[in-house]
């Protein structure tokens, strides 16, 4: 490719709203420009980079046996009803959703699980058919609340999805082994130092869910790492430091705690420790057809995972009640709810278990009672894991481990979802003695266009991009030292030809060295190669890893330089 005639310009700053070094890097690199919030054109270098992360995705999902396919982005709002997702994603405001002119109800694709269902729906309906495992790679569209960082988080997003049909748990549980390892390759392969995580399943469901985490320190997501074992902190189950209770139960008593409303306040205005404290927070549970209070109680030095809180009790969504609410239905004011004379229903994570002597509130303003004991002073709840693990909790799967957190970005996900989505939208096959029976599924996406980003925050310098080899949009960049000198350039035209199966890019334009330089750093190409000087005085070209390492060889031998360094 000649640079005089590839749509590509660079840019010496990012915009301002670019705040991490890969969604900076590929706005200065030219690879991507903004069209709204979350929304990207991709350049023809950017093109090139995902046709070479697509490459390797293809090739491995096809190693292990799955077949590509296309499905439709625009779907028909009755197979989104059906699974009972519709109303799942418009009261988390994610889906897109159209009309067409007869009025019947659509929307954009944000995954397509109850889709790809369709198509196997009365279509697979030997058991002899299976198992089978297919995949697409197109655009999912998602409403997200906080598009940002570049391709990271998009509101349109490059995906590649698919999804594997077995005929029982065992079947489902090889075809997850085998995506498993599929993506470890394909991650391997793109350089990326990544952990496979334990996942909440969140919106798709129940089963077995990993991720594919990329420690960088801008990743969204906390991964909790105990040894071997690896968690996204939505999913860790840990157990928190103890705390030096005190054996000898004393009586509860009343006092006074006039505007404490937090933990803090509290503790401080009566000289105890949080851990002391069991704090109480209301959760409104939101179903399809009803909405619910719940009243959860946690050692007050720690936080509840409102996703535990939802999962344990079957809600489509789980938010804080307002205090609104919160005064409505216990009388009393944030910061004062209590287990104490509770009209809610009331629930308690594990470390509230073992508390004693504790400080709770009584459901009335100002007023918080001491040296409160279960049993004692009121019965004891429901116990269960609400808990939000931290740094340091011990680790349940490894003997002796505590967690360190890392911060990760999710590039890819798998998941059991068992029979989730093929009973209700009724996808079954016959038996080997004709009896029908749902068939099992899985599912599993990359986004490729985050997968790109977390590369770049992965390995860049302060001049740009360093493309891990594989993905880089050409190999070497090929230049004269000045267009003006026949010679130089004739020669350097000459190498762009011999090099012409290792992916070139010549650049041609009448600019300064040094500013094309600058800009095959910035995009990140692995090789520069500059006939200059050093042809004219002893007839050799210059040669430039991305990472400094210089030297110089004769045109004669660039052949032979190139087998051994742009083969890959
Ligand atoms: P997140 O938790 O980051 O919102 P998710 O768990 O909702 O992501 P999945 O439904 O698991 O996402 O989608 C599969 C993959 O698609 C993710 O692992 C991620 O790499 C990518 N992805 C998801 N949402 C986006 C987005 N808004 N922009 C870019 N890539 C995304
Ligand atoms: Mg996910």
């Amino acid at each position: 490719m000649r640079a005089s005639k590839l749509f590509f310009r660079t840019f010496k700053e990012a915009p301002a709203e670019a705040d991490i070094i890969s969604h900076q890097l590929l706005e200065r690199g030219g690879y991507i420009r903004r069209l709204g919030r979350g929304i990207y054109s991709y350049t023809p270098l950017m093109v090139r980079v995902f046709k070479k992360i697509l490459e390797i995705v293809r090739e491995e999902l096809d190693r292990a046996g799955a077949q590509e396919i296309s499905l439709p982005f625009l779907h028909p709002a009755h197979f989104w009803k059906e699974s009972g997702r519709w109303d799942d994603f418009i009261s988390e405001k994610l889906l897109y959703t159209v009309e067409d002119r007869e009025g019947h109800a659509y929307c954009l694709a944000p995954t397509h699980e109850e889709v790809v269902v369709s198509l196997v729906t009365n279509w697979a309906t030997s058991y002899k058919q299976f198992p089978f495992n297919l995949y697409q790679i197109g655009n999912k569209f998602r409403d997200e609340i906080r598009p940002r960082f570049g391709l990271m988080r998009g509101k349109e997003f490059l995906m590649k999805d698919g999804y594997s049909f077995s005929r029982n748990p065992e079947e489902m549980d090889q075809q997850y082994a085998i995506m498993s390892e599929a993506y470890s390759a394909i991650f391997r392969r793109l350089g990326l130092d990544f952990v496979i995580v334990e996942a909440h399943g969140g919106k798709i469901g129940k089963g077995k869910s990993e991720e594919f985490q990329v420690v960088a320190d801008v990743g969204e997501d906390a991964v909790m790492v105990c040894g071997e074992y690896a968690a996204n902190v939505e999913a860790t189950k840990s157990v928190p430091p103890s705390y030096p209770f005190e054996k000898a139960l004393k009586s509860k008593e009343r006092v006074a705690t006039p505007g404490t409303t937090t933990i803090e306040e509290l503790a401080a205005f009566l000289k105890v420790e949080g851990a002391l404290i069991l704090k109480t927070l209301v959760y409104k549970l939101i179903y399809a057809d009803r909405e619910e209070y719940v009243a959860v109680g946690i050692r007050g030095d720690r936080q509840i995972n409102e996703l535990k809180v939802g999962e344990k009790f079957g809600a489509v969504e789980t938010v804080l009640a307002t205090e609104d609410e919160v005064k409505r239905l216990t009388g009393a004011s944030f910061g004062f709810v209590g287990p104490l004379d509770s009209k809610l229903r009331f629930y308690a994570d594990h470390s509230a278990e073992l508390m004693t002597n504790f400080v709770c509130a009584h459901n009335e303003d100002d007023v918080h009672f001491i040296h409160v004991n279960w049993d004692q002073d009121l019965p004891k709840p429901e116990f269960d894991d609400f808990l939000l693990a931290e740094e340091g909790d011990r680790c349940p799967h490894i003997p002796g481990g505590t967690y360190h957190v890392q911060r990760g970005i999710e590039v890819g996900h798998i998941f059991n979802i068992g029979t989730k989505y093929t009973e209700k939208l009724g996808a079954e096959y016959q038996d080997e003695n004709g009896k029908m029976q749902p068939i099992w599924m899985g599912t599993y996406g990359i986004g490729i266009g985050r997968t790109a980003a977390a590369c770049i925050e992965q390995t860049h310098d302060e001049k740009g991009i360093i493309w891990p080899k594989a993905i880089a949009p050409f190999r070497i960049m090929i230049t004269p030292a000045t267009t003006k000198d026949p010679v130089l350039f004739e020669m350097a035209e000459k190498l762009y030809e011999v090099l012409s199966p290792f992916e070139p890019l010549f650049d041609d334009r009448e600019e300064r060295l040094g500013f094309k330089l600058k800009d095959s750093d910035l995009i990140g190409i692995p090789f520069k190669l500059i006939v200059g000087k050093s042809f004219t005085n002893e007839g050799k070209v210059e040669i430039e890893s991305r990472q400094g390492e210089k030297h110089l060889i004769s045109p004669d031998e660039i052949q032979i330089w190139a087998n051994d360094h742009l083969n890959w």
